[in-house]
């Protein structure tokens, strides 16, 4: 087992397989910044399915039991499912299936989601961040409707996906009126909702902290109208808190990166879509698996490179950013291990090009 400074195990492998989207979230990719004029990564920068595949078995050899497939939108990636079936193939060390999942905008699943079943994708998360048209419009600033989606839930289930989870980003002032309409909506069909907190992740989202909505203000919020209570972590590596519903109507989930910090429990590295290595969602700088990849380097030095980037991460930025609005210091340039902080702040990386 690969083990960082922070003693924190390599676990997870979150693959971005395109910096394309057809939505432009605000907090994500505001259209500002991804107008038309924005240049997206050439075809030959993408690494193939197969060399995605090679790096997976490599991780997976190095102690990853999952997987999740991201980006950018996932589904625009052409002839994803054959990706999905090779990455189903691979075996842990102990001959067990990786946990192969995927984060979606979830409006092409109507068309695609028999077809991911079918190659061996196991789970699927599905973003939406409001019931109410014309706050899911202003927020994706898109002309797809919240019924689009939901035909993209329904034709997951119908696909036979199960226990299926959506995302909803929190904004304070944007969204928040739609907490408890999406909880009473999810409630009670199987499907868990995880309340996302708003995070100042790339540079073109404008973050401030009072856009912020605490899960804590959420959750006290539901538990108002529909009583919770608090459910043990069944893994500490989670990413969120798992509440259920009193009266057994199933859970929720609240992702916390904002106001209670899980650097602690992160186990994973992060591939963008043209083969740079990431330990953190807020990096600036990643480490160059593609130029060896391509240039001939066999499974032994790749795997060197690998255990060489974990075992000397140090990442833990929501925690100092926590540490930061602790001392009522909001910071307005990033906070990360390597950049001590009297430098000026260099761009980090988009989430649309690293994923979620
Ligand atoms: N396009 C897919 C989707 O939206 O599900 C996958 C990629 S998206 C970057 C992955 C997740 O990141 C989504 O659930 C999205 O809501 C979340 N996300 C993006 N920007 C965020 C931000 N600034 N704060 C919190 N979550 C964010
Ligand atoms: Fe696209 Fe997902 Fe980012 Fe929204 S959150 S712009 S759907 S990548
Ligand atoms: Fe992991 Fe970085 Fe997020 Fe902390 S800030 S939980 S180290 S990705």
């Amino acid at each position: 087992m690969l083990v960082d400074t922070l003693l924190r195990p390599l676990q997870d492998l979150r693959i971005s397989v395109t910096d394309r989207c057809n939505f432009r979230c605000t907090y994500c990719m505001p259209r500002e910044a991804f107008g038309p004029d924005h240049v997206y990564l050439p075809h030959a920068a993408l690494l193939s399915f197969e060399e995605v595949t090679r790096v997976a078995r490599l991780f997976v050899q190095a102690g990853v039991t999952k997987l999740r497939l991201t980006g950018g939108e996932p589904l625009l990636r052409k002839g994803i499912e054959h990706l999905i079936g090779q990455l189903a193939e691979l075996r842990t060390p102990q001959g067990q299936p990786v946990e192969l999942t995927m984060t979606t905008n979830g409006v092409l699943l109507p068309k695609k989601a028999q077809t991911l079943k079918d190659a061996g994708l196991n789970r699927l998360t599905i973003s939406l961040d409001a019931l109410e048209d014309a706050t899911f419009q202003r927020m994706a600033d898109v002309d797809w409707r919240v019924e689009d989606v939901l035909a993209g839930i329904a034709a997951a289930q119908q696909a036979g996906f199960e226990r299926l989870k959506v995302n909803m980003v929190v904004q304070r002032g944007v969204n928040d009126q739609e907490v408890l309409p999406m909880a009473q909506y999810f409630r009670g069909r199987g499907i868990q909702l995880r309340f996302i907190e708003y995070m100042d992740v790339g540079n073109t989202n404008g973050w401030r902290m009072d856009h912020v909505l605490p899960s804590s203000e959420v959750r006290a919020h539901i538990h108002a109208q529909f009583p919770l209570e608090a459910v043990d972590r069944h893994r500490p590596d989670a990413t969120a808190q798992t509440w259920r519903y009193v009266d057994g109507a199933g859970d929720i989930g609240f992702i916390s990166s904002v106001t209670e910090a899980f650097c602690g429990d992160c186990t994973r590295m992060r591939l963008s879509t043209d083969g740079q290595l990431y330990t953190c969602l807020f990096a600036h700088q990643g480490t160059d698996l593609k130029t060896p990849l391509r240039a001939g380097a066999n499974d032994t030095e790749l795997g060197q490179l690998i255990a060489g980037v974990w075992t000397q991460r140090a990442d833990r930025y929501s925690e100092r950013r926590a540490a930061h609005q602790g001392s009522r210091i909001i910071p307005l340039v990033p906070v990360h291990a390597d950049v001590p902080e009297h430098q000026p702040a260099r761009p980090r990386i988009e989430m649309s090009y690293i994923g979620g």
